[in-house]
């Protein structure tokens, strides 16, 4: 099972995008010319794919992003209770695929990811589609100190994100704070999908590393540019004079 935001991005804009369940390992699409797949190290790192790839790609270093303008390249990343973040430009025909972690969001991982997209390809914050997958919701997603200093110290309105359990802990809102991020750089408030299943409290369907307290497993989410079929060629006869 696989979940799609059909107000995100579809078929009909040239895209293909998925968020994982525990129950599916995708093999890759079978249009997919190329599946993309990094070491993701919580930080803010962002690779970009700019230029045909085929077969099985060996991509060095550690990643939390991944843009690319090629057709049939398919961008994944992989969570746990993480935010698996999809973007899709369709005027410039740009796709990308961020993994953020309370590290990586509060590092300005998707900001940044933005800011790679508009100088490199382009892409204005106005024309954006962005999808904010399940993760760690704030019914359950607590955190204490070292995370909430780190918030405090980047965010003036933290307070708005967080809510308080006790001392020194609190509920963090993080699909929030991406949401909040993407908005302050220009993301349109009704171009920001958000899917509202929480990670921790879904155990039917998603592993949860804070719910499990080991890795079982993680969930692969992907999007995709899908490759144009080329068109049929008019009959010769039926070709209209220039
Ligand atoms: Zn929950």
């Amino acid at each position: 099972m696989l979940i799609t935001v059909p107000g995100f991005a579809g078929v009909r804009q040239g895209v293909q995008h998925f968020f994982g369940t525990r129950h599916d390992v995708p093999g890759p699409d079978r249009s997919a010319l190329v599946v993309v797949s990094v070491k993701q190290v919580h930080g803010t790192d962002v690779l970009i794919v700019d230029h045909p790839v085929s077969g099985a790609p060996a991509i060095e270093g550690g990643w939390d992003a991944l843009v690319t303008d090629q057709p049939g390249v398919l961008l994944t990343v992989r969570t746990a209770d993480c935010v698996p973040v999809l973007i899709h430009d369709p005027v410039r025909n740009i796709v990308a695929a961020v993994h953020a972690g309370w590290r990586g969001a509060v590092a300005g991982i998707v900001p940044k990811t933005l800011a790679v997209m508009a100088q490199r390809f382009g892409s204005q914050p106005a024309s954006l589609s962005v999808s904010i997958g399940p993760s760690a919701g704030s019914c359950c997603y607590e955190v204490d100190e070292p995370v909430l200093g780190r918030l405090r110290d980047s965010y003036p309105d933290w307070r708005s994100l967080v809510q308080e359990t006790g001392t020194g802990t609190a509920k963090l809102n993080l699909r929030g704070l991406v949401r909040g991020q993407a908005q302050s750089v220009g993301v349109r408030e009704d171009a920001i999908h958000s899917v509202s299943l929480c990670t921790i409290c879904l155990p039917d369907l998603f592993h949860s590393y804070r719910r499990e307290g080991v890795v079982r497993g993680m969930m692969v989410s992907g999007i995709m540019l899908s490759v144009r079929r080329r068109t049929a060629r008019r009959p010769r006869g039926k070709r209209r004079a220039d």
